[in-house]
């Protein structure tokens, strides 16, 4: 599709302009949008979504505007477009003439296909931001703070051999589409009529349901060997297949070898043992996560949200990642993400979640001040002797405990989780100690990890017992007002849509929206107020 030159008026239409002028007041969301569109968008910020030949395209201002519109309104695809043919103050918005019939609503999700395809997702959000900046209502080095929330996925809650089923469902269904000549000869007609419905187990017994999934597990291998031994090769690493290879290996064991009696044997794994951070929940949408936060549970992602600390807040960082993503490891590509928006803070404030030492080191070399609680030192037993009981001798290299004893190993380590620290050993003797039993009840004697950011670490704990830090952070906490209402007005609790390329750029709209309404509502207060200002004087 080709971008037509004419396809945006840069003026409204008259009749539009008159109506709109008598009905829409003067701080309209959608009035003060058309007086000022011009400003934020142009045609050349979208000629690179679009070819150079073929059938002229809907004007992309205007599909970038009814999506703003439908996220601001929180509306499903077919009736924002079949509002966007009936709203006259949308139509003032989007300067088209008062008789203008709109589009077929398929269009709304084209476009979004066209932003996802060029990674345009951010570019509705980054010119609403440039907007706010035009406006002066950016403070340069200012406080940021930064919360998440969890999304649920659209995803449906299936028991183990529904989850297989489906997932050769939907293997069976993409081979057959990309290769129907292997697909005639290889796969059996019972196997297809079986395989390519869907199926549910509410009818089955337990001993049924064992059963039925070990043959789909066999089953489930059978066709991977097959498609090895004779299937086409760009088959095999199609995204359904890899699930499937997934969803067997997180549901199976299956030995090496036959063991000269027929096929490899499959054993169903425990359901516990399957349960893993990255274990596929659905074949429909594989990048989705179960997890976890204060014992509630849900299935989907986490959207991250960082905003301004003023009076008037923008977000200036939206981000989709992994139900399982713990906060801590998603603060450096925020911070970088700001860095490289020229929209650095001075001031980072957050919760517990984001503090570490890694993030405390990290952010001051980028020169944040990075403002959260750190958690409380939740070494050794809990009646007994924390790291911070411990006197620490870094020059030396040794560890003097409680009852004065000498560490006997020092040893820089990495830890399973990546995080660099030292390792510390006292000596077998501490089994005749009066303390032993309270501080360690190893036979081989109490053990420490300093990690390597302690010095910050032991810091922070330090400045977080002052009546100034804590006076600091209040400002974080109304990032939660901004999260209920994303939740609450704008749907941000359910994706739209599936796929986490998707999930974000809905994340990114809704960003989109909250700015556009909050910036309108601050050029609103700053009319009002100089209108007072100019009365007075
Ligand atoms: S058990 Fe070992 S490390 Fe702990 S207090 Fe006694 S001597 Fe010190």
């Amino acid at each position: 599709m080709s971008l037509q030159e004419d396809c945006w008026q840069e003026s409204i239409p008259k009749e539009t302009a008159r109506i709109g002028q008598i009905i829409l007041k003067e701080d309209n969301l959608y009035r003060v949008l058309g007086d000022g569109v011009d400003k934020i968008l142009t045609l050349e910020d979208f000629a690179h979504l679009y070819s150079t030949d073929g059938r002229g395209a809907i004007c992309p201002i205007i599909l970038s505007l009814v999506t703003l519109f439908q996220y601001v309104e929180n509306l499903p695809d077919r009736e924002a477009a079949s509002l966007a043919a009936v709203r006259l103050d949308w139509k003032y918005a989007m300067h088209v003439p008062v008789e203008w019939l709109g589009f077929h609503y398929s269009t709304l999700s084209n476009y979004r296909g066209r932003l996802l395809e060029h990674g345009a997702e951010r570019l509705l959000f980054e010119k609403i931001l440039d907007w706010i900046v035009s406006e002066g209502f950016l403070k340069k080095q200012g406080k940021q703070r930064t919360d998440s929330t969890h999304v649920l996925g659209k995803v449906a809650v299936l028991s183990r051999l529904e989850m297989l089923w489906e997932t050769l469902r939907v293997a069976l269904r993409t081979l057959e589409k990309a290769a129907p000549a292997w697909y005639e000869s290889a796969i059996p007609a019972t196997y297809h009529e079986y395989y390519s419905v869907r199926q549910s187990d509410w009818k089955l017994n337990q001993e049924e349901v064992q059963k039925e999934t070990r043959q789909a597990g066999q089953d489930g291998y059978w066709l991977l060997d097959h498609l090895q031994e004779s299937g086409p090769e760009n088959v095999q690493m199609l995204p359904e297949i890899e699930t499937l290879k997934t969803v067997l290996e997180q549901t199976f064991t299956r030995s090496k070898d036959s063991g000269g009696g027929g096929g490899r044997k499959v054993r169903l794994r425990s359901a516990k043992r399957g349960e893993c951070k990255q274990k596929v929940i659905s074949p429909h949408e594989a990048q989705t996560r179960m997890a976890k936060k204060r014992g509630k549970g849900w299935r989907g992602y986490k959207l991250q949200v960082t905003e301004t600390a003023e009076a008037t807040a923008f977000l200036t960082d939206v981000r989709i990642t992994d139900a399982t993503t713990d906060d801590s490891e998603v603060l450096t590509a925020s911070q970088d993400q700001l860095i490289a928006d020229g929209r650095v803070p001075k001031e980072h404030l957050v919760d517990q979640g984001y503090v570490s030492g890694a993030n405390l080191a990290g952010s001051e070399k980028r020169g944040i001040q990075l403002l959260g609680l750190m958690q409380g030192d939740t070494s050794g037993k809990p009646d007994g002797f924390r790291q911070e009981d411990f006197i620490i001798d870094w020059e030396q290299e040794v560890v003097h405990c409680p009852e004065g004893a000498t560490s006997h190993l020092w040893q820089s380590r990495v830890k399973s989780n990546k995080r660099p620290g030292i390792y510390v050993r006292f000596s077998p003797s501490c089994r005749q100690c009066a303390a032993w039993g309270i501080c360690t009840t190893s036979e081989q004697g109490r053990t420490l990890f300093l990690n390597g950011y302690h010095d910050f670490i032991t810091t922070r704990r330090a400045e977080q017992q002052t009546a100034d830090f804590c006076e600091k952070l209040k400002p974080r906490a109304a990032v939660e007002g901004t999260i209920s209402m994303l939740v609450r007005k704008h749907g941000a609790r359910h994706a739209r849509y599936r796929g986490r390329d998707k999930v974000n750029l809905q994340a990114q709209l809704t960003g989109a929206a909250v700015n556009l309404k909050r910036l309108n509502q601050a050029m609103c207060d700053r009319r009002q107020n100089s209108h007072r200002m100019a009365i007075t004087n």
